[in-house]
């Protein structure tokens, strides 16, 4: 921390030198910035002395809350005795081992072997070779095609942004690469209700577009099919029940492999350790990072099927893939203190069991605002749509993402962080958050629907 530097010359040192990812800086002005410097539970702390909840637990990677000081010991002790070494050719070390055993015991019994990486981004970087790699190793090299869904998000690196759905990403620097196909996402709120399907018929529906892609690009032609259990960036949107039935159907039928993009979905969010989970689905892939360790140090990962690590372990076969910082020891170290906080606190039971429920009460209560056309959350993640006009749940604001940006500044002024998706408020707490906490939570967001309500009259 700079010493006696005013929060304001903070600020402008910012403005000056930082870009910021995913951030217009052209209406950026000085004071709109925000300089968080210590964090604690749930709770941030700016430069200019305000205390604000953090109902995002960052950027949905907070899982233990902040400050957790046995993360901390663990990253120092291991950085005083092996601060880095690789995991390349014939070399591993103590923490990387225990971390891959430890991640082993948690994910599905099918699933035993850790390939690291540095971020979620990285993460799907390394799925998308490995299936393209795998297939070829099995002598259908054709089977190179990923299919997506439109509006997903799986990351920023090159074959990141080109697996997610977004538009806007993708109009920027050639995205996305070939051989990735997107087919629709299973949103009712925001797409399904309008088609005058039934919400279950529109889960099917949403479902089906999965064979219809496979039939047109040829199944031999189709490595994966990579998907979030609940789309989070996209705006925490929940499947109709009959969507993920009907893709596991879909998945048994054909060859192709399913990944399960689990880096906000895993370690707990949804009540379960994964979103697949949740969803009794069965990967052959999952993307791991955020809450493997809890944001306190980057680390992502793909824990592998064993079907496909026997085909990576034949002999001559060598995966021409990996990052300096696979597996990194303090990382490691980080992840295995982070897993341990967990498991000791039953903070996966917790959301299931006792906090998830009691959030969601109250949450759903916010439905009632004549600003909120629906309030979902499932496990500990949550979205409020915000609509013109509760009495016609179809019609939508003129200006897409407006109010939504609107509300989302007063959230922040009433000391609560939380994030606008299109006009939606997204809400993801750390999983430690206590009854008073998520009552506060509540409260302060039913005060910001009130000041946006009123700000809009
Ligand atoms: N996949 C999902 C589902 C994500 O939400 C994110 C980040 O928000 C990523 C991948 C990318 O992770 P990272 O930002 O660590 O690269």
């Amino acid at each position: 921390m700079r010493v006696n530097t005013s929060s304001h010359d903070l600020k402008i040192a910012d403005q000056k030198h930082h870009l910021h990812p995913f951030t217009e800086h052209g209406s950026l002005g000085v004071d709109d910035r925000r300089v968080i410097s210590k964090a604690d539970g749930v709770w941030l702390w700016d430069t200019d002395g305000n205390r604000i909840m953090d109902g995002m637990a960052g950027l949905w990677c907070v899982n233990v809350g902040h400050g957790r000081q046995e993360i901390v010991e663990a990253v120092r002790a291991q950085m005083s005795e092996l601060s880095y070494y690789n995991t390349f050719f014939k070399t591993t070390h103590p923490p990387v081992i225990e971390l891959s055993e430890m991640l082993a015991g948690i994910a599905p019994d099918n699933m035993n072997m850790v390939f690291y990486a540095g971020s979620g981004s990285e993460a799907n970087d390394t799925i998308l070779r490995l299936v393209r790699t795998y297939w070829a190793l099995k002598g259908q090299p054709s089977k190179k095609t990923v299919i997506s869904r439109k509006n997903a998000y799986h990351g920023s690196t090159v074959a990141g942004a080109s697996l997610g759905g977004m538009g806007a990403m993708h109009s920027q620097g050639g995205l996305p690469i070939p051989d990735i196909h997107h087919i629709d996402q299973p949103y009712w709120f925001g797409e399904g209700m309008m088609t005058g399907m039934s919400e279950d018929e529109f889960g099917l529906w949403a479902a089906r577009e999965l064979d219809r892609a496979i039939e047109k690009i040829g199944e031999e032609n189709v490595a994966a099919f990579i998907a979030e259990p609940i789309q989070g960036a996209g705006g925490v949107i929940v499947p109709p029940a009959t969507y993920w039935p009907e893709v596991r159907r879909i998945l048994e039928s054909r060859d192709i492999l399913f990944i399960s993009d689990e880096v906000i979905c895993g370690f707990g969010r949804t009540g379960e350790w994964f979103g697949s989970g949740y969803y009794d689905m069965k990967p052959d892939l999952m993307a791991i990072a955020k809450g493997l360790t809890s944001g306190y140090l980057p680390m992502g990962g793909v824990l592998v099927s064993d079907e496909i690590a026997e085909v990576l372990h034949r002999e001559g076969v060598e995966f021409y893939h990996g990052y300096t910082y696979s597996g990194h020891p303090a990382c490691c170290a980080a992840a295995i203190a982070n897993l341990t906080i967990i498991k000791r606190e039953g903070l996966v039971e917790r959301v299931r069991d006792h906090i998830g429920p009691y959030f969601q009460t109250r949450w759903k209560s916010l439905q009632e605002h004549p600003l909120v056309g629906e309030a979902r959350m499932v496990g500990l993640f949550g979205s409020l749509e915000l609509v013109p006009d509760e009495n016609d749940l179809m019609k939508r604001f003129d200006n897409v993402g407006k109010v939504g940006t609107i509300t989302r500044d007063h959230s922040f002024a009433n000391g609560l962080v939380m994030r606008a998706v299109r006009d939606s408020l997204i809400i993801s707490p750390p999983l430690t958050i206590t009854e008073d906490e998520v009552d506060h939570l509540v409260a302060t967001a039913r005060k910001t629907l009130d000041d946006a309500w009123g700000s809009l009259r």
